[in-house]
């Protein structure tokens, strides 16, 4: 027997019961996301490594380790994207959206790949949904991106959420700020862990994302990039704020919140579940103000969030998904050509005059054939014989004896006076 062969580490198959789960999250992303303006973009599975390595940011631990790059047959380097907001980005340059009327409000619900430690709510390949709303730099835009995220993980029964609230400043901002907190890093280099010691030049801000001890207690007496806001810097979340208290939204300022791409800027956010085990983050996002311009358009603010599909279903519990329904089995108890004939033609017609119908492919004997219908959820069966048809009513056991040709008027008849 030839080997069996298993989906890679760190993938998994989307099965039905999990596919229907999912088409109800992308039902409620369209919904609610649409109602705020919204439209759906769809970008390349795999794009040039440059973008990710100009947009995201050479020093983030994406780029450095994450990254599945290749050189295809023409000897281009490119990458399976690992994010969605480089290629959004990229997208409203090439095709100059910065003409349309600003915001741009895009959303996307795709597959990203990153080489990770795979374990649950961490894998390979995963599925994001996501938000961009690019040209405007109104703190009015930050609200309404969050608060619609909100809104989303509410409506699909997300538990246990909190969300976690920063500013960056400006580049300028924290570029001062940064060289501030290299120089108090390097002043404690005895008391930080090895891994962070080593990151003080590439990215010091992650030092405030460490569980060793040592460094912990260093960091508590870290400055803080919010302490050093400039008065526009500091207005703008100051209004995000109160647009966010206006709304009644819940959420806890962090000083020290630290996401992993290098092109935010000002309003950052992060939501998690305690529902969640040790991966906790549900979805992320913030403003991205020089990222367009980074990848070769004017000067345009953004600002976006991706939240991760698997840890919202595994934060909404498994309450389970009704089975579809079926309006009608076609079963025969003759199996002749002719009988089957007209069952096969039967179930086609069925479904042309709108109804959900599926036909017997098995061979079962009659008893299995109303076990499988029952099984299915059929609504009715259709029994074809020798003399016509009889169509069963699943729900109240009744049979009644017609012509196969009324069988679908019944069946509609039926069905709309039940629904
Ligand atoms: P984490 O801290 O968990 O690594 P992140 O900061 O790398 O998350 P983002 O890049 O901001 O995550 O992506 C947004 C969301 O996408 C996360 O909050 C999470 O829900 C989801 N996500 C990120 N990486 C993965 C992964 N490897 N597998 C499943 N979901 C993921
Ligand atoms: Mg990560």
């Amino acid at each position: 027997m030839a080997q069996k062969l298993q989906a890679p580490r760190g993938t998994y198959d989307v099965l039905p019961d999990d596919a229907a789960r999912r088409e109800h999250v992308e039902a409620a992303a369209r919904q609610i996301l649409g109602a705020a303006g919204y439209r759906r973009i769809e970008t390349p599975t795999f794009e040039a490594t440059e973008l990710f390595a100009r947009g995201v940011g050479a020093s983030t631990d994406i780029v450095q380790k994450e990254m599945y790059t290749f050189e295809d047959g023409g000897g281009r380097s490119v990458t399976l994207r690992p994010e969605g907001t480089a290629p959004v980005a990229r997208a409203y340059v090439e095709h100059g959206m910065q003409k349309l009327p600003q915001p741009v409000k895009l959303w996307y619900l795709s597959s990203f790949f990153r080489y990770e430690r795979a374990q649950a709510g961490r894998y390979r390949q995963f599925w994001q949904v996501g938000a961009e709303a690019i040209g405007s730099a109104d703190p009015a835009v930050d609200a309404e991106a969050i608060l619609l995220l909100a809104e989303l993980l509410e409506s699909l029964g997300v538990r246990d959420v909190r969300l976690r609230l920063g500013s960056l400043g400006t580049p300028e901002t924290r570029a001062a700020y940064r060289a501030e907190l290299q120089a108090y890093l390097r002043a404690h280099e005895g008391e930080l862990s090895e891994e962070v010691r080593g990151r003080i030049d590439l990215n010091p801000l992650r030092a405030f994302d460490a569980d060793h001890p040592g460094t912990r207690s260093v960091m508590a007496g870290a400055p803080l990039l919010l302490d050093r806001l400039t008065g526009e810097d500091a207005d703008h979340f100051a209004e995000v704020r109160a647009l966010l208290d206006g709304a009644d939204l819940a959420y806890e300022v962090d000083p020290t919140l630290v996401r992993g791409l290098d092109y935010y800027a000002r309003t950052l956010f992060e939501f998690t579940s305690d529902a969640l085990g040790a991966q906790s983050g549900v979805a992320g996002g913030g403003r991205y103000d020089g990222l367009v311009e980074q990848l070769g358009g004017p000067p345009t603010p953004g600002i976006g969030w991706a939240a991760g599909i698997e840890r919202i279903l595994l934060a909404t519990g498994e309450e389970r998904v009704p089975p579809p329904i079926l309006d009608l089995y076609v079963a025969y108890a003759v199996a002749d050509r002719p009988t089957r004939a007209i069952g096969f033609e039967l179930t086609w017609e069925a479904r042309r005059a709108g109804l959900s119908a599926q036909f017997e492919l098995a061979g079962r004997s009659l008893k299995g054939q109303l076990k499988q219908a029952a099984r299915a959820g059929a609504r009715f069966v259709a029994i074809l014989g020798e003399d016509g048809a009889t169509l069963k009513d699943m729900e109240t056991g009744e049979q009644e004896q017609l012509e196969p040709g009324r069988v679908i008027p019944v069946v509609l008849k039926k069905g709309k006076t039940l629904a």
